[in-house]
């Protein structure tokens, strides 16, 4: 029987904690999408993205990501067309990070 943690003792996650499990699910997703996807398979795809642009739980990331899906909509046509799109938006959306500012000694 699949054991849940209790939600209340949850520590909280990091921006990049989150980032890092959430485009680890999307490029496998991605990786097994497939060749010939049927339009309904397309169609989940294109929603899961919108969907994710609005509730995914770092408000800023949400936000940002919209911007990113408006500029850069879903290529969905096959997978090497659906993971080249998630590694080129992948690269947007990191792109658009706050820079770390250097520390001079
Ligand atoms: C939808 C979404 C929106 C986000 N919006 C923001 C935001 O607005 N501001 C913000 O600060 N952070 C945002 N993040 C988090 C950010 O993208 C990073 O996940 C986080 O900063 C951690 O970065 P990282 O360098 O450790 O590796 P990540 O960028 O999380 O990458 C994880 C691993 O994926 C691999 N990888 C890297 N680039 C690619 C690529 N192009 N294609 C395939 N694999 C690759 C590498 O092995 C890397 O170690 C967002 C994340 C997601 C999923």
């Amino acid at each position: 029987m699949p054991r849940c943690p209790k939600i209340n003792n949850a520590q909280p996650v990091s921006k990049e904690e989150l980032g890092r499990a959430t485009w680890t699910f999307l490029h496998t997703l991605g990786a097994q999408f497939p060749d010939k996807p049927t339009r309904q398979q397309k169609k989940d795809v294109k929603e899961l993205m919108a969907i994710l642009s609005r509730i995914y739980p770092c408000k800023e990331c949400a936000d940002n990501f919209k911007d990113v899906l408006r500029a850069n909509p879903v290529e969905a046509g096959s997978q090497a067309e659906f993971s080249q799109w998630l590694c080129r938006t992948h690269n947007v959306v990191n792109r658009r990070k706050p820079r770390k500012v250097g520390v001079s000694l």
